[in-house]
């Protein structure tokens, strides 16, 4: 689609501002009602899926063009997907985050870029990973980690690391715990090491299609020519990547998270636990592996005009209002730890409150990234948690620069973390 193709939608949206808050029947307290981390930062309404709809409807009618404010309003924006959520709780014919993502699109395309972001891309082409690093050192985390290299050897299932579980040294730990946990359980699994690309989700969220395009088909080559069946990661932006980019490119894989993997196994007995872990976390949703970590349904089909009111879609078309992502799969593994006590945060599962690492935030607005995981951590030490838990690296690298700098009093760890600390002997 085109950003043209979002006009009904800039005419329809009605103002309501929901899509700035948890939906109403969800709010627990008025301290942690908010939904949109941009708006929360911002502080003016331009900054909202409702403002930018009606930002991308100035610039299409020639009553805007492109100002600096233009560019900071567009890029100012995780690309969480809150706003989508909520605006679907009460609105069917709206899809605020696909209209972002194609209006940062259209920026890109009219060579109206982040400086920042651009610096990400030319590396990202030539090297390609997202940490502006050698793409040699790509393999690095498997030093002497016992698993199968494709290429000379051939597995069912491929384990994609990732750009952050590659080169961030303080994580990579959780990248080799994955790989044993799958062999432990008997998994036939393999890696590319230094051959392996990055998945592209970031690029496409910045809005480089083509870019995202061309990383996409040399993984779906890649993954053809090793002859696996199965991708699995442990990062919930490849994950997103995977699951709903690469299927409308007619990438036919199965993907899986290493959270339903590990949930798979404790419930086929073929994980047990050993030591009890005495401590209460709480656990915090990625964005991309929760409410936009929906499985992609194609639809095509056509919008109608009923009793010259009610819009209906011929045939139904399939609503991504974030139900159907993985919320339970790491809930069940955390609940199954044994002495381990999980406690909620108020805004959970598709209304989760966003690390702030998305959308190339993290890259071009550092200050903002912070502000946004410094309200998930004083939301998750309301619960009484002594560690926030999650299941996606940038989360994790995100939060733990929030606690680095709001003076520590919160352990960040990955839910593999976990679960290989209770099986060691
Ligand atoms: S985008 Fe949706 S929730 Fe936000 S103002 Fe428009 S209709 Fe309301
Ligand atoms: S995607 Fe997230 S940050 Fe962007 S407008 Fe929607 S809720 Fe706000």
């Amino acid at each position: 689609m085109a950003l043209e193709d979002y006009k009904a939608e800039m005419e329809r949206c009605s103002v309501c501002s929901y899509c700035t808050w948890v939906p109403l029947d969800q709010i627990k307290s008025w301290r942690f009602s908010k939904g949109c981390p941009s708006i929360a930062y911002a502080r003016f309404m331009s900054y909202s899926a409702r403002g930018r709809y009606s930002v991308a409807q100035a610039l299409l009618e020639g009553r805007s063009g492109y100002t600096d404010r233009v560019l900071d309003i567009v890029y100012k924006c995780n690309t969480c997907g809150s706003c989508d959520v909520t605006c679907k709780v009460c609105r069917y014919n709206l899809e605020p985050l696909d209209m972002i993502l194609e209006l940062r699109a259209k920026l890109v395309q009219d060579g109206q870029r982040l400086q920042q972001h651009q610096a990400i891309i030319d590396h990202l082409i030539k090297e390609h990973n997202t940490l502006q690093r050698p793409k040699s050192e790509r393999g690095l985390w498997a030093d002497g980690v016992d698993v199968k290299r494709l290429g000379s050897e051939k597995a069912e299932v491929l384990f994609h690391a990732g750009c952050r579980f590659s080169f961030d040294g303080t994580l990579q730990g959780t990248a080799r715990a994955a790989v044993a946990l799958l062999r432990n359980a008997g998994v036939d699994v393999g890696i590319l090491d230094a051959e392996e690309t990055c998945c592209g989700s970031r690029a496409y969220s910045m809005g480089y299609r083509k870019e995202f395009a061309e990383l996409a088909g040399r993984n779906i080559a890649a993954w053809k020519k090793a002859g696996v069946k199965s991708i699995v990661t442990t990062c919930a932006d490849c994950y997103h990547g995977f699951k709903r980019l690469y299927p409308k490119m007619g990438s036919g894989f199965e993907v899986l998270h290493t959270a339903e993997f590990l949930d798979r196994f404790i419930k086929e007995g073929k994980l047990k636990f050993s030591r009890d872990i005495p401590m209460t976390v709480t656990y915090h949703d990625p964005c991309h592996l929760g409410r936009q970590g929906e499985p992609y349904v194609p639809w095509s089909g056509v919008e109608k005009k009923i009793r010259k009111q009610v819009i209906v879609y011929e045939p139904r078309r399939p609503r991504n209002n974030g139900a159907w992502g993985i919320y339970d799969p790491p809930r069940d593994v955390l609940k199954s730890i044994p002495g381990l006590k999980l406690v909620e945060m108020e805004r959970i599962r598709e209304y989760a409150w966003c690390c702030g690492a998305g959308g190339g935030v993290k890259e071009a607005y550092p200050d903002f990234a912070i502000s946004t995981a410094k309200e998930r951590i004083e939301e998750a030490k309301s619960t009484g948690a002594e560690a926030i838990v999650t299941a996606c690296p940038w989360c994790e690298r995100n939060l733990m620069d929030g606690v680095e700098q709001t003076g520590g009093g919160m352990k960040v760890m990955d839910i593999v973390e976990l679960v290989q600390k209770a099986i060691r002997k």
